[in-house]
């Protein structure tokens, strides 16, 4: 986390002569402007921000009516409201980030159809001269098992081979970006021999509700299929900023959607039918006969290992 010189703000946030009637909210406030530094020469940031956990309970009470307040706390009702996706309230929250990323980043994220989005123009401004370089422990063989994944790690000299082989192609792209742009060609041109590994940024304005969605894709560790480590870095940085502004609402997402799992009607008559724990070995056999698909069974297989039903 590094912080912003004054002389970085805008002079509106210097000025605090203009009350508001707007709630504040001390734990968004406290990121207002401090960019969390992701993977080389990224970063997340907050820029801008509505509402707080009171708000979710609020506009619950208009559908609820005022008489919740003496019966349920306002964490109690948020939490109610999660465990039973009612997710309407949660929208009343929203956050505007200002984020830079690698473009392969950003072509995932912008799958996240339900944000406001506004990116930096290669067609308008100079792409600049940075590329994303992996952390060496990220360097890894392509995973047999999930053919969207990384397994073990390469030894450290095949690393710096990858890492020798990536800074000289980027310095030749930039390189020849930049002599395209002294014979004078567009920029909207010049730029499409840079690679995916090239920086963009943008600003982001999503409600809490999507936000917790994309969390859950980008950093569930228990789906079968894992988002990508380097928008998962994203993905923590925009959990701190969250759990911070919203800690009621961020502490039921964990409970409730993050961290928890979901059970098939399959998986459930499968427990169901017999005692636990059980050997692996047994109920690998017994998967068979009811599964017939093998990545179906293998997930179940996972689930009853977090379940701490079958002994290895
Ligand atoms: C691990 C992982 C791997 C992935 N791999 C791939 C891949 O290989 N290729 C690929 O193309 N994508 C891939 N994706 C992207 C994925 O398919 C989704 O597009 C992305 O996660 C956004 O999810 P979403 O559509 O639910 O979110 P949002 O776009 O934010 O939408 C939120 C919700 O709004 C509704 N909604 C939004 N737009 C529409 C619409 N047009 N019609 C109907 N309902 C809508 C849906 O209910 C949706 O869940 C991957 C995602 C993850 C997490």
């Amino acid at each position: 986390v590094s912080e912003h010189s004054n002389e970085e703000l805008p002079a509106r946030i210097l000025d605090n002569s203009k009350p508001s009637l707007r709630p504040v909210n001390e734990g968004a406030e406290k990121w207002l402007y401090r960019p969390i530094s992701c993977l080389n020469h990224g970063f997340v940031y907050l820029v801008d921000y509505m509402g707080n956990d009171e708000a979710i309970a609020q506009a619950a009470r208009v559908s609820y009516g005022a008489g919740t307040k003496k019966v349920q706390t306002d964490a109690d009702l948020i939490r109610h409201l999660l465990r039973h996706t009612h997710t309407g309230p949660f929208e009343m929250v929203e956050f505007k980030f200002h984020c830079k990323m690698p473009i392969f980043v950003a072509r995932q994220w912008i799958r996240h159809r339900m944000a406001s989005v506004n990116e930096y123009s290669g067609r308008y401004s100079e792409m600049l001269d940075e590329f994303y370089l992996p952390e060496p422990e990220v360097i890894r063989k392509q995973s047999v098992v999930n053919r969207q994944g990384r397994a073990e790690e390469l030894t450290r000299e095949q690393q710096e081979t990858v890492l020798r082989i990536l800074k000289a192609e980027f310095t030749s792209q930039y390189n020849s970006y930049k002599e395209l742009l002294r014979m004078d060609v567009a920029k909207e041109l010049a730029r499409i021999g840079l690679s995916v590994a090239n920086y963009t940024q943008w600003y982001w304005k999503i409600d809490l509700h999507n936000l917790m969605h994309f969390l859950r894709l980008r950093l569930h560790l228990h789906l079968d299929s894992r988002a990508q480590h380097e928008i998962q870095v994203y993905g923590k940085a925009m959990a701190r900023i969250v759990g911070s502004a919203v800690p009621i609402a961020y502490l039921a997402f964990l409970d409730y959607c993050l961290n928890a799992m979901s059970l098939s009607a399959l998986d459930i008559a499968f427990i169901q039918s017999r005692d636990w724990p059980q050997s692996e070995e047994q109920v690998r056999e017994e998967l068979v006969a009811r599964f017939n698909n093998k990545r179906e069974r293998d997930e179940c297989l996972q689930k009853l290992r977090w379940l701490s039903l079958v002994r290895s």
